[in-house]
């Protein structure tokens, strides 16, 4: 679904990429860990072209990535994101925030809106909060609503860049349950994160990255227990 041929990206002088080959299949959950600094975040955000690549090709479902312009909007349709900061429009209820994308964007009607919205705020299980605005949720509920606003546009792929680690540990597994339950109803996904327990538990593969490259890549119990590369030896034997 997500194929990643042969990406390369420079920041002026500096390769933050090199030479980057993956292929997510669909319903696959693919989760990229790696030390800080190793690319991670770029890769995301390079497969939806927040940022651009240097050189290589990234296509969804089959369309080659366009750089600008309508096809890109269209495409950057097919890839929902959740970031570490939940980014919530402040101003806006809850139940706008993620009825906002599908009305701008895509041109649904409001009442269809409402009604999609509800039932995926039931569905991350902030419901009853829909008409309350962002500040007055605990960073759980608000991650899990930027969860929710993410799926409104119906994505074919789901990117979470580290979407726990801004959060206070009672609420990580709130996040982590709904994410473990996109993946059973068959989500494509690919996760940055620090929560090994979620890699085991959720992940069909996992990615390892280190300076820029893909290092190692394996399913979740051969990497965890006979990682191959002194990189992940040393970066797993640091986890605790
Ligand atoms: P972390 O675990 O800390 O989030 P990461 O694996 O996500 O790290 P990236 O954020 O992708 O790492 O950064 C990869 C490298 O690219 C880093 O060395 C970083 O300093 C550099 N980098 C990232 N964004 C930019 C930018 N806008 N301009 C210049 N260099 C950048
Ligand atoms: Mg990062």
């Amino acid at each position: 679904l997500v194929v990643i041929e042969g990406v390369q990206k420079h920041y002026g002088d500096f390769q933050a990429l090199k030479d980057i080959d993956l292929t997510v299949n669909r319903g696959e959950v693919v989760v990229v860990i790696g030390p800080s600094g190793s690319g991670k975040s770029t890769l995301c955000r390079t497969i939806n072209r927040l940022e651009t690549i240097s050189e290589g090709t990234i296509s969804i479902d089959g369309d080659r990535l366009p750089s600008e312009g309508k096809a890109l909007a269209a495409l950057r349709a097919d890839v929902g994101m959740v970031f570490q900061s939940f980014n919530l429009f402040a101003h806006l209820t809850i139940l706008e925030n993620v009825t906002l994308g599908p009305i701008k964007v895509k041109g649904v009607k409001k009442a269809e809106a409402d009604k999609l919205a509800r039932e995926l705020l039931d569905r991350v299980g902030v419901g009853h909060q829909a008409d309350k605005l962002p500040a007055q949720l605990s960073g759980g509920q608000q991650q899990r609503v930027a969860i929710a606003r993410a799926l409104a546009m119906k994505p074919k792929v789901m990117l979470f860049d580290e979407p726990t680690s801004a959060l206070d540990p009672e609420m990580i597994n709130e996040v982590l349950d709904v994410m473990v339950g996109l993946a059973h109803d068959g989500m494509t996904m690919i996760v940055v994160t620090h929560e090994m327990g979620f890699a085991r538990k959720a992940a069909d593969r996992v990615v390892f990255m280190a300076d820029g490259q893909i290092v190692e890549e394996a399913v979740p119990e051969q990497f965890f227990t006979s990682p191959k590369s002194d990189r992940a030896k040393d970066f797993l034997s640091k986890l605790i």
